[in-house]
Formats: C-alpha cells, structure tokens, sequence
C-alpha cells in the first residue's frame, strides 16, 4: 500500500450504535489472547528481521505453512505463486465460510529505525541487488494472522462454519517484473487459482495497520475507502540534434515538459472532483545526458488514483488524447501505456458495515472511528470484486509519537505499535466467528 497521510480530524461513527454481544465471547477470547499476543510480537520481529520482497517470500511462506500445519489446519501452498492457504473446519455445524486475510511481502527500501531487529536483508529488485525493509507492516499483518489461527484453533470445536486464512505475497506489485512472464500476481493470482471456492467463500475481511491513526482505533469507511491505482509510462519520441540548433530537430524535453503541465488540467478543470476525488502525478521524467545535445525520446511514469470506476476510465482516455495532442502540435509523438500495476477501488459494501461494525466496536472498546477517503491502494479489492468483502485500518502510532508525526507506511524509519497488534488479532476473530453465527 502507498504512503498513507490521514487528515487530523476523526469522526466517531456510529457512535452509541446499538452492540449486542453476537455470540462471541470476548472475554474468553481475551483470556485466550493473552498468552498468544507475546508471541504474535515475536513473529512479527522475526519476520521483521528477515523481509521478502513481492514474489519472493519464501521463507515467510514456509513459517506461516508450517505454523498451520502444526495447528491442524488443512494448509495449501503455492497458491496464485508462493500464497498459503489454511482451512480450519470448525467442530459446531455451520455452512458458512469466512475468509481472513494477510499480505506477507516487503518493500525495497534501506531500513533506517535502529530496532534491534531492523533488516540487515537484501533482495532482487527490478535486477539489482537492493536492501529490503517491511516498511509497509505486512509483517505485523502476516503475524497477526497466524496468532487468529491459533485463536480459532485453540476454539475449534466451538467453532460454527469454516474459516479460510489467506497468506498472500506480492500485494505491492512484482520485484523483479522483467524476469517473471507472470501475468498476474498477488491477490488476483490467488483469485485466479481459486482461493475464494472449494468452500466457497461468503465473506472476507481483511485490515492494515497505521502508524498515523492512534493505537487502540480501528478505522474503516463505506463505499470507496481507497484509491483504485493505475500506473502509467509516456513516450516523447522526437529528433535528437544540437542543442544550439533545436530547429534542425525536433526537441522531446520541451514537449515532456508541456505534456506534464498539460496534464495537470485533467484533475483540477475537466472531471467533476465534486463526485470523487482524483490525483494524477507524473513522478519520474529521463531523457538526455548532456547539456548541447537534444536525445530523441524522453521516457516519463505517473501514476493515476481514483475512486469511481467511470472516473478512471474517462481520465485514462484524457491522458492519451492530452499527452498524444500536445506531441503533435510540435512533430513529435507520444505514445501512453497502462500497468503493469493496476489496483481497483477498494470498496467496502455498505451492508456488510453496518452488519459487522457492532463486531468491530465490541472489539475495540467503542473506538471506531469513519476515515476519510485514502489515495492509497490495496489489492484486497480483488477479493472484493468477487465476494462481499470488508477492509479496515488498525491504529498503531509507535510509542513517543503522534498519528501526525509518526513516519507513514513506506518510510525508511517507518514503525508501528507492536501492543497494537492484540486489537488486530482480536478483531479479526471476532469478525470471523460473528459473521459465521449471523443469519
Ligand atoms: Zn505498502
Ligand atoms: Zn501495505
């Protein structure tokens, strides 16, 4: 996920809403937790020190299947790539089936936090050997996941229904794209391979922590919570010459230049930001190497978030008519491509909401807080294309900082609250075992 930013202000939603207890008995879940939480900091550390990147996380893949397995769980691997899944059949009757998810990848970013247990770990990125960091707390994810399987194995035969564990790589998208001929990746890979059926799955939640919302709150959203992401290349082909005599060619680094500019008119003149919000960023411009010569083509790469399914298409249609019109104007062409990273909207549906925010408000003590719109991007959109699915943010502000000073996900001295992990783990079960007894 992209570098979270949340404004300052948080609204309590449905505060006061009526919250009876659905069947899950939280204090017996919290004296089950308690000998389980050390341990789900433990993993978290140990995974912290050893990162994979996307697409390569073998050794977490192996802890976590090994870590089911000696649970009792049904456990498949190589699932969509190096994904795991386990299956726990609860031991009371119940056909429903409910899906809980964690992504286990790193990030290639030199980590700069002095933890004891800070990555001293590199990995292939894009073909060079680069340092990795989980800087995006999928870590944390990962190890709170395997600390609810324990849970819910420990509460097996009070169990109603099923409950499937997801552990997916390469939520950030491929390391090494150029030596890969996979088509797909991360979530829609597991989906592809069939990871929501035999059971079929009736619902899936999943959450990532947050630095910048305060410890001991859970944040969520209906309808569009995060951006859908399209990555984007442009090339300005031209006609390289002297750069004393510009007229004897035809110059790219100025028609980038307008391009960039001209792009700008997109988000804030032609779509209506009443509806949704949109944010289009070109972030990385290369052409030429010396200061007297023009090169033939300039090479860019944005990126475009959105939050309406329309909106995106509409603005991905501007940005080829703007980037391939301005070209023209001066002789030049520009030709735009899409991908290869793609996230669709994560959205979470209304109903499904309002039926489990008494789970998450049971589960943090009232403290569910309504998030803004966030124009970051998760892949668990993919699950969410397929099955009713809910999406959620654990607060996680490390001790000595504020949700506003706290370094964001992505961050080379990005941290979080190790304490908050328990709330995570407790509202995933609780999740879990209130949608299998609901009607
Ligand atoms: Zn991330
Ligand atoms: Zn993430």
């Amino acid at each position: 996920m992209a570098a979270w930013l949340f404004a300052a202000c948080w609204a309590v939603c449905c505060a006061g809403a009526a919250a009876q207890p659905q069947g899950t008995d939280l204090a017996a879940l919290d004296a089950r937790l308690a000998p389980i939480a050390p341990r789900v900091i433990a993993w978290r550390r140990d995974l912290h020190a050893h990162p994979e990147l996307s697409g390569q996380e073998l050794r977490t893949a192996a802890l976590v299947a090994e870590h089911l397995r000696r649970l009792g769980l049904e456990v498949k691997t190589g699932v969509g790539g190096l994904g795991v899944v386990g299956l726990l059949r609860g031991g009371l009757p119940g056909s429903k089936v409910v899906a809980l998810r964690a992504d286990m990848d790193a990030l290639p970013v030199t980590e700069a936090t002095n933890l004891p247990f800070a990555s001293q770990q590199t990995g292939r990125y894009q073909g060079v050997q680069t340092p990795v960091m989980h800087a995006c707390g999928h870590d944390g994810h990962t190890a709170m996941l395997m600390g609810v399987a324990e849970l819910l194995a420990g509460l097996r035969a009070q169990v109603p229904g099923t409950v499937k564990f997801i552990f997916q790589p390469a939520e950030e998208g491929l390391a090494d794209l150029p030596s890969t001929a996979a088509e797909s990746w991360g979530a829609r890979a597991m989906v592809e391979e069939g990871v929501l059926e035999h059971p079929k799955v009736d619902a899936v939640f999943g959450l990532h922590l947050s630095p910048n919302l305060a410890s001991g709150m859970l944040g969520v959203r209906g309808g569009p919570m995060l951006a859908g992401a399209d990555s984007l290349r442009i090339t300005v082909r031209g006609r390289g010459t002297h750069g004393g005599a510009p007229w004897a060619g035809v110059d790219p680094i100025v028609v980038a230049a307008q391009i960039v500019t001209g792009l700008q008119t997109i988000v804030s003149r032609q779509l209506n930001i009443s509806h949704e919000p949109a944010v289009l960023s070109i972030s990385s411009i290369h052409g030429g190497n010396r200061e007297n010569v023009l090169p033939d083509s300039v090479e860019m790469r944005g990126t475009l978030r959105s939050f309406d399914e329309d909106m995106r298409e509409d603005a991905k249609r501007r940005i080829v008519t703007t980037a391939e019109s301005i070209a023209a104007a001066s002789g030049a062409q520009a030709s735009v491509s899409f991908g290869p990273a793609t996230y669709a909207v994560t959205d979470n549906p209304r109903e499904l909401l309002a039926r489990m925010m008494p789970s998450l408000q049971r589960a943090s003590g009232d403290k569910v807080v309504e998030l803004p719109k966030i124009s970051a991007s998760e892949d668990f959109s993919e699950y969410q294309k397929q099955v009713p699915g809910l999406f959620f943010i654990l607060g996680a502000t490390p001790p000595g900082k504020t949700p506003q000073s706290a370094p964001p996900n992505h961050a080379p001295d990005f941290d979080f609250d190790e304490g908050a992990m328990r709330l995570g783990v407790k509202a995933l079960a609780t999740l879990a075992l209130d949608y299998l007894v609901s009607p």
